[in-house]
């Protein structure tokens, strides 16, 4: 059976991610967050775009002013107010000035501003009472942080609001972005019924579905939600064809195991689907079917049992959402070290997961796991977890205190 890095190392490897050309939309920089760029962002504007005080206070000469002290003010003229947003009419001659607010444009000829806390004000004479350092002082010159041309953002990035922040600085607010993966969804298995019907005797109620519509959502994807197939080869192939055909990546649960129902696979394979994972050794999540259409379309078939296929979903389908979506760098899984507060234990030869919570204390990672018990059947204490303990193949415990290796979910 493939280990977990061996099913990891094929499938990553499968994903082609969405083309920067035909899989681009237009987005307005308000409906931007959490999007990748698909394309260079240059800006055409020097930034800053002029020549600004960077202080309120008064724009001067610095020849005026480098002699300046309490008992020696240089006494200036004040000949003109300029407000931010004002275009200045008048250039500063020698023995001039003009009050000056932070962010307004200097006036021509001065080239240094003095903080109003360092002047006195008398009618249209300012005494400028302290030298400033250097010449230029309190100016942002125009162009300083970068010129027209730059290029600002790299293809590849998820946008946020620093990077929304740069973008509308460039006026930039038609941005191209990669399109949402498409993900259909659907759950198999005969004794499924959707949540909002009357559970009849036998039954068990649908909860993949809604909870990998979550997942599929929170990780880029746009979820296609095709709802529950019985276990029927005709109903399975008529479902996995359609979605084949219009999504980018399919996720099924259920009917992966070797049961004389799981007809998942056989149909995948009658569809000209080529199988690349039929199970992993991992616990829980042993039962996955991992498939590619001649479209490029990737195929999870997660297993039924609700904590495996979130399990599943978190360890390799996440980071296929993110790497197809176009994301250049962060798409892998992430891990941190954590010390557990309880012990961990796993009985299998299999890399065993257990759910529960990551806490920063002080600069430290701690695990602890989910109380009850951490059936692959019972998701109740899966809710308010983030994180999911991996103890490798060899581990069998790891004692409160010891450092485990934490996925983040
Ligand atoms: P399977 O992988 O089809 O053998 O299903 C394994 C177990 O998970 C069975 O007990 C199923 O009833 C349960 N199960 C399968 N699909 C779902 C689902 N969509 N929601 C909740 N439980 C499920
Ligand atoms: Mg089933």
């Amino acid at each position: 059976m493939l280990s977990v890095s061996e099913a990891e190392g094929i499938i990553f490897n499968l994903i082609q991610p969405l083309n920067n050309q035909y899989d681009t939309e237009i987005v307005d920089l308000f409906a931007a967050e959490s999007r990748v760029l698909a394309s260079v962002v240059a800006s055409q504007l020097d930034f800053p775009y002029w020549d600004n005080s960077a202080m309120d206070g008064y724009a001067v000469c610095y020849a005026d002013v480098q002699q300046a002290t309490p008992q020696q003010p240089a006494i200036l003229e004040v000949i003109e107010e300029i407000p931010a947003g004002y275009q200045p009419k008048s250039t500063i001659q020698q023995g001039q000035a003009a009050r000056i607010f932070t962010g307004a444009v200097m006036p021509k000829g001065a080239d240094t501003v003095i903080m109003q806390e360092y002047t006195q004000r008398e009618e249209n004479r300012v005494f400028i009472l302290t030298a400033p350092t250097k010449p230029q002082e309190f100016v942002r010159q125009r162009a300083a942080y970068y010129q027209a041309g730059k290029q600002l953002l790299p293809p590849g990035i998820m946008l946020h609001g620093s990077e929304i922040a740069v973008l509308a600085t460039a006026q930039c607010t038609q941005v191209s972005v990669y399109r949402r993966p498409r993900v259909a969804i659907f759950s198999t298995g005969n004794e499924l019924v959707a949540p909002d019907q009357p559970l009849q005797p036998g039954q068990i109620v649908d909860s993949n579905q809604y909870a990998l519509a979550a997942l599929v959502r929170q990780s880029g994807g746009e979820p296609l939600i095709l709802g529950i197939v019985p276990d029927e080869p005709a109903a399975l192939e008529k479902a996995i064809a359609y979605a084949v055909s219009n999504a980018d990546i399919v996720i099924s649960s259920g009917g992966v195991s070797v049961g004389d129902y799981d007809y998942v696979e056989e149909i995948i394979k009658s569809l000209e689907g080529k199988i690349h994972i039929q199970a992993v050794a991992m616990k829980p999540g042993k039962p996955l079917t991992v498939a590619t259409f001649r479209n490029q379309v990737i195929y999870f078939g997660l297993p039924g049992n609700p904590a495996s296929a979130l399990v599943t979903f978190w360890r390799f389908v996440q980071p296929t959402i993110k790497k197809l979506s176009g994301l250049v760098e962060g798409w892998q899984p992430k891990f941190v070290k954590a010390f557990t507060a309880q012990e961990l234990r796993s009985k299998s030869k299999w890399e065993t997961y257990i759910w529960g919570k990551l806490d920063l204390q002080n600069g430290i990672y701690k695990f602890q796991p989910a109380g009850g018990n951490q059936s692959s059947g019972n998701l109740i204490n899966l809710a308010q977890t983030n994180g999911l303990a991996v103890l490798s193949v060899e581990q069998t415990l790891v004692s409160p205190g010891e450092e485990v290796q934490v996925l983040l979910n």
